[in-house]
């Protein structure tokens, strides 16, 4: 067991590896944020775990980040003193990828590097991103609470294998050492590697510390601590600039572009918690599947308990990351108890709001933001009037959709811009459902619509029928099936419509029932309608009838 074996990394390492260096050299820096992030979260793992068992410090209690560099040696060296890796530990975590999904998302690589880059963006780099600046890497590393003879010492060129070898090592935790290629020697700089972790790093909770270069008596190299070194959330939001919370995020989501927006706040009172909460500017690859991480970090008085914590969120939020910080919760608190504590109840109806009041707020303040966000979270949005009844006003406020009155595709129309456009007399907001734009927008039964000038909205994605069946209202005013029952225009439909339409219908009384007859048992009622301007006749779904997206939907799922 403990001699040394070279073993292949999976399929899909292979693929990201070589993405990764091809299409992320001009962003090379992030290698050190990436381990940085993941020594930080090692040793969140290591001090809750030694809330059960503080056996687990060693001798060595102090949790820190140490980062050093040999410029003659071209290396830059990352060691922190945390929860440790052994050896089945080092051969899951640095050789595959263990994400579902990851195969068939990077089946979609093109080898086009600008379109690839962002692929790899929703995807995120973590531990791989060393490859681009270094030629080789080591890791040693012993996880907390095992016997000295149980280091391992990994190595890989990042071309396709990797060795694997216990060998001794009395500290816990890992150590990471670059060996970096000539093209990224800029790094085994002193200078440069505190600007960067000033940048990346500089507000997670753990000490990062260099060896003093300065000339001063006594201080030339010593260890000193070159970051802030406090959780950003526990600082108040007028201490805090707008790059520090958008590193942060990039910390916590493991994302390397900005967020959107973000919501911080500190509850005091009845509840006792502070979160952080950040909406991403993009979605990652896995956001329809439903085994993919999601939740918040939680933290109880500072210490961290879990990732993806998701009984904080409503599923329909998923996109959200941030950290909750409780005061309230028990440091014992497990998942179990998560799923039926009313403390946490409680936060999720608040950070739910708070989720709400967030993309509201964008929404007015920056319109491009927020259409950015609709245009990659919408259809997640589009989940809300169902599961969360109690706030479909608010999420009805924040929807956006394609209309007769843009006549695109795109999904921009507010419900209160619709509202601001409706007709005199008009009562309800009119909307048309089908497979596709196209074929909506070319409904007959839109014509009479288009004649009165009435703005209808076209509803086309997959998800929008079944929503509107929980959306039976919005700032009081009901939503209408174009293409659903009695087609009632309101006041908008004039004195001579309705009689012709009752005139039409005593003349045709015989052709009426010649049809009904004819189409037997197919069709309900044949009726005559002002709904057609040029088309002779449309099909008409019953008021409390499946719409057909719906029939299709149930027919697919077999019932
Ligand atoms: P992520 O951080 O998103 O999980 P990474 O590629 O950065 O992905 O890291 C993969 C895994 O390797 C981590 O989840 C962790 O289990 C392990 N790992 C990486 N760095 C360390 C470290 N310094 N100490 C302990 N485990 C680590
Ligand atoms: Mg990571």
């Amino acid at each position: 067991e403990s001699q040394k074996e070279t073993l292949g990394f999976q399929t899909e390492v292979k693929q990201l590896l070589n993405l990764m260096i091809h299409s992320l050299y001009s962003n090379k820096e992030i290698f050190l944020r990436e381990l940085i992030s993941n020594a930080s979260d090692a040793e969140d793992k290591l001090r809750f775990a030694a809330l059960k068992d503080d056996s687990l410090f060693e001798s060595d209690p102090e949790l820190k980040i140490r980062l050093d560099f040999d410029a003659e040696k071209n290396t830059v060296t990352l060691t922190d003193n945390g929860i440790g890796m052994n050896r089945d530990d080092v051969i899951q975590n640095l050789g595959t990828i263990a994400k579902s999904g990851t195969a068939e998302f990077l089946k979609q690589l093109s080898g086009d590097e600008k379109k690839d880059s962002k692929l790899i963006g929703q995807f995120g780099v973590g531990f791989y991103s060393s490859f681009i600046v270094a030629d080789s890497v080591e890791v040693f590393t012993r996880r907390a609470g095992t016997p000295v003879e149980e280091g391992v010492h990994w190595q890989s060129a990042g071309d396709g294998q990797f060795t694997i070898e216990n060998v001794d090592r009395t500290e816990r935790g890992t150590q990471i050492v670059l060996h970096l290629k000539d093209e990224a020697k800029e790094f085994a700089d002193g200078f440069r590697l505190r600007n960067l972790v000033k940048k990346y790093s500089d507000h997670i909770s753990f000490p990062v510390v260099m060896k003093s270069e300065s000339e001063e008596e006594g201080e030339k190299g010593e260890y000193e601590t070159v970051n802030d070194a406090t959780a950003l959330w526990t600082l108040s939001r007028s201490e805090i600039k707008d790059e520090e919370y958008k590193e942060f995020y990039k910390h916590i989501a493991h994302d390397f572009e900005d967020p959107l927006t973000w919501s911080h706040n500190k509850v005091e009172g009845k509840l006792d918690y502070t979160s952080l909460l950040y909406v991403p500017g993009r979605a990652p690859f896995d956001l329809y599947n439903r085994e993919a991480p999601r939740g918040l970090k939680l933290y109880v008085q500072r210490v961290f308990i879990m990732d993806d914590a998701e009984q904080f969120l409503p599923l329909y939020l998923r996109f959200t990351k941030g950290v909750i910080d409780s005061n309230d919760l028990s440091l014992n608190v497990s998942r179990e108890i998560l799923q039926n504590d009313s403390t946490v109840e409680s936060i999720r109806t608040a950070v739910t709001k708070r989720v709400l009041d967030m993309l509201s707020k964008l929404s007015k303040k920056e319109p491009e933001q927020y259409q950015k966000f609709w245009n990659e979270f919408g259809t997640v949005l589009k989940e809300g009037p169902a599961e969360d009844f109690s706030n479909r006003e608010k999420i009805g406020g924040l929807l956006r959709f394609a209309s007769t009155h843009t006549g695109e595709q795109a999904q921009t129309v507010s419900l209160d811009e619709y509202i601001g456009r409706m007709k005199e007399g008009q009562s309800k907001i009119y909307y048309i459902t089908a497979d596709n734009f196209m074929a909506a927008k070319s409904s007959p039964h839109l014509e009479v619509f288009r004649k009165k000038g009435i703005e209808v909205l076209i509803l086309s994605d997959r998800i929008d029928e079944w929503m509107m069946g929980y959306l039976n209202e919005y700032d009081g005013k009901q939503f209408q099936d174009v293409a659903r029952g009695d087609l009632d225009l309101g006041e908008v439909e004039t004195e001579e419509d309705k009689k012709h339409k009752e005139e039409a219908a005593e003349e045709h009384k015989n052709l009426l029932e010649r049809i009904k007859t004819a189409l037997e048992d197919r069709v309900q009622e044949v009726r005559v309608t002002n709904r057609l301007t040029d088309s002779p006749a449309c099909l008409v779904v019953g008021d409390f009838d499946m719409g057909a997206q719906m029939k299709k939907i149930m027919e697919a799922a077999g019932q």
